[in-house]
Formats: C-alpha cells, structure tokens, sequence
C-alpha cells in the first residue's frame, strides 16, 4: 500500500505553487522529481567526499571509489543482474543505445545484414541503429504497431532471417505507455538465436525487471526518469556480449596500457567507461534505487495502475477526446488530444493553471505518423500523484473546450 500523502512530503519541488496553486506534475515519463534522499546524498558526497575514483591512493578517492562500485552493486541487485560487471554507467539510456549500436554494429554487423526495431520506438533507439547502417550497410525492419498501439507479434516472426543480427525494442512505449510483451519478443528472437536490447527508459521504474528471468542480452535506463539524477543511467549487458564487443570511446580508466604502437584494454565494466564518469550521479542514482524498494516496485505498479484506469475513466467522459494508446497492457501514460483543439494550445492552458503536461510527437515521429497525427497531449503518472489531481485535470480541460467552443 502507499501512503501518497506522507511519499508527497519527500519531494520538495511538488510542494510550490507555479502560479496560483500548487503545481500538478504529469509530465513524469519526460523526468520524474526527486526525493530529497536523492538531493541529500548528492549534495553530501559533493560537499564531503568530492575526488576523482579508480586512479587515486589518498582516502577521499578511495572513499568515492568505494561508493561508486558500491553503486554499482545496487544497480545490478536491483535488476538481478549475474555480475556486477555486467553493469556500465552511461550518460542514460540514449548514450546506452549508441555504446550497442556502435559497438555491436562494429564487431557482428556487415553489409545487408538486417537489424529488427519497431514503430513504438523512441528516436534514441532508432537513430543510432540508423547511424550503424549507414556504416555498415545494414538494414532496418519495423514490427509494426496495432491501432490499440500493440506491437503485431505475428509480423515480428516474421521479420526473421538469416541475417537478423539484432533486435531492439523498448520495454514500455513512452508516448503511448504500452507495456510490450518483452518476455515473447526475448524468446521468439533466441530462437532464432538473435541477441536482443531492451530499452527500459520507460519500463524499469514502473515495475520489477529481473534481468536474468527475462534473459535478455542488454537492458538499458536513464536515472532521471528512475527519480535519480540526470546524466547517469545503466546499460546491463551480458558478459559474453561486452566481452566480444569493441570499446565505444577511447580514454582514461578504459585501458590496461598504452603505447604509440598499441594499447590494451582494461576489463569490464571499465573498458565502456572511458574518461571521468558521472560517480556523483551513480550514487544519487543508488540512493533513488533504495528509496524506490523502500516503497516497492510491485506497490508502485498497483498504485499506478489505480490511477491509470481512474484517469483513463475520467477523461474518457469529456466529449470529443481521443486517447491514443489503448493497450490492455500499460503503464500509467494517457496521450490524448481534444476535440480540435491543437495540443500544444492544450498544454499551454494546462500550464496556466498549474498542470504540467507533454505536447508534441515525444520523440516518436514514426507512431503518430501511424495515427495521423502531429502530436498528443502526454499525462504521465507517478506514484506521488493523486486521484484529486486527475479530477482537477479533468475539470481544467472541460474550462479549455469550453473556451475553444
Ligand atoms: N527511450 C525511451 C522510451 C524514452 O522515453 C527516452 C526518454 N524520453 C529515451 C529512450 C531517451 O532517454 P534519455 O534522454 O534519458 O537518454
């Protein structure tokens, strides 16, 4: 059970007032707030403890060090990885599809070799797969999506041949919330013997992720939409795969030795981590995790999904809206538009009265052009959010049609 009430106390920035009210946040699937657990920590290691990991003997490097490596062990219990070298720090989840892309492109892809993305696909995990064909000469086949915005898993079948080399996919589509049946898509491509990635940008927060039960070959996340900060997130990879794949930048910490003539690379985690990492962030990353499981990842799905049909209920009574995304399987995102009333108008009204909502394609250009359509207005919902907020969102779009009318 969750007591949103007392969850609402540890978020700081939900408790102001944008212009006369106090502020509604449904725009958490862009990024989510955070908990002061997570300001806390950060602002404590940057005050206290400050100094550069791996390549220092004093002891405030070998107490960051320590925290950082730390951090990664939260990482991989969290999502049951089998090692916790499997665990990269990256950027977040777009610099985790570039690292695969690049990496995996270079060392298994080759000309005419076919990759298998799909229309729900955010533009992180479309365009540096398009970047690695056009290096290698690869190409690109879509699952395509249903009106409900399901993925059609008879046509992923499909799309198998000889020459699939990879699938990526997202766990939960982040304009249209759909949760797609990762577990199916996994299985079918293996029994092709075709490695897949899993974008989980959307997925991991929502609900338990067990790596290992899914078996999936790379997983990846952002840790500000996790509740943690920006510029860190997760790439989990399977050590057979990170072992066999190239590195992706060259630098500091990545390598074992250097010379002119030839350098060797250091071993995982450490050969996809070159240069300065964000180790702050990889420990207010580890402090959200905790206050995540402190909560619980099932309880979140269940509160979630509460609001989700509540909201769904709601806003399905106002005349003339249109919902995109109707999966029977979802997380708590409602895309919509209204009447005809254009969404960016839709979400600058909102903002007057202290919603903030999405507007646009959300990086998902290839489904609304499926829909027809330029844009939505996005509600994404959060475990801090509550059902008076959703009345009042309804209420405040009645006011919008009324003054469009
Ligand atoms: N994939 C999905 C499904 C997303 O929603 C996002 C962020 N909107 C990304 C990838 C990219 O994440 P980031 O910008 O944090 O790298």
């Amino acid at each position: 059970m969750i007591d949103v009430n007392a969850i609402r106390n540890d978020f700081p920035l939900l408790q102001q007032k944008i212009y006369n009210r106090q502020l509604v946040y449904f725009d958490n699937a862009a990024t989510t707030q955070k908990p002061q657990t997570v300001i806390d920590t950060t602002n404590e290691y940057y005050q206290k403890y400050n100094s550069n990991i791996h390549r220092g003997v004093h002891s405030l490097s070998e107490k960051m060090t320590e925290s950082y490596e730390n951090a990664r062990r939260t990482v991989k219990s969290f999502i049951n990885a089998q090692h916790q070298h499997e665990i990269i720090f990256t950027s977040g989840t777009t610099e985790a599809v570039n690292l695969v892309a690049f990496s995996f492109g270079e060392k298994f892809i080759k000309k005419d070799d076919e990759i298998i993305l799909s229309q729900l696909e955010h533009h992180s995990n479309i365009v540096p797969w398009q970047l690695m064909c056009e290096r290698t000469g690869a190409k690109i086949k879509v699952i395509p999506a249903t009106y409900t915005g399901d993925l059609d898993l008879s046509a992923y079948e499909r799309l198998f041949s000889e020459k699939t080399k990879i699938v990526s996919v997202n766990h939960v589509s982040n304009s249209l919330g759909t949760i797609n049946d990762i577990e199916k898509i996994i299985q079918i491509a293996h029994c092709h013997n075709v490695p897949v990635f899993i974008d989980g940008a959307q997925g991991i927060h929502h609900q338990p992720v067990d790596v290992q039960k899914l078996d999936c070959d790379f997983y990846a996340f952002s840790g500000h939409k996790i509740y943690g900060p920006t510029g860190i997130g997760v790439l989990y990879g399977k050590e057979k795969w990170l072992n066999e794949m190239p590195p992706y930048k060259g630098g500091g910490d990545m390598i074992k030795t250097v010379t002119f003539e030839k350098t060797t690379y250091n071993d995982l985690p450490f050969k996809f981590e070159a240069g300065t990492t964000n180790f702050i962030g990889a420990i207010g990353l580890s402090a959200a995790i905790k206050y995540i499981e402190k909560i619980g990842r099932q309880n979140i799905f269940e509160y979630e999904d509460m609001l989700l049909k509540y909201a769904t209920e709601k806003i399905k009574t106002i005349p003339d809206i249109r919902i995109y995304g109707t999966s029977e399987n979802k997380i708590s995102v409602i895309s919509f538009l209204v009447g005809k009333i254009h969404h960016f108008d839709t979400g600058m009204m909102l903002d007057k009265m202290d919603i903030a909502v999405r507007t646009g394609n959300h990086c998902t250009q290839p489904i609304m052009k499926f829909y027809g359509i330029e844009g939505t207005v996005r509600a994404s919902l959060s475990f801090y959010n509550t059902t008076s907020e959703i009345d009042y969102l309804v209420e405040s779009l009645l006011k919008i049609k009324q003054l469009f009318a």
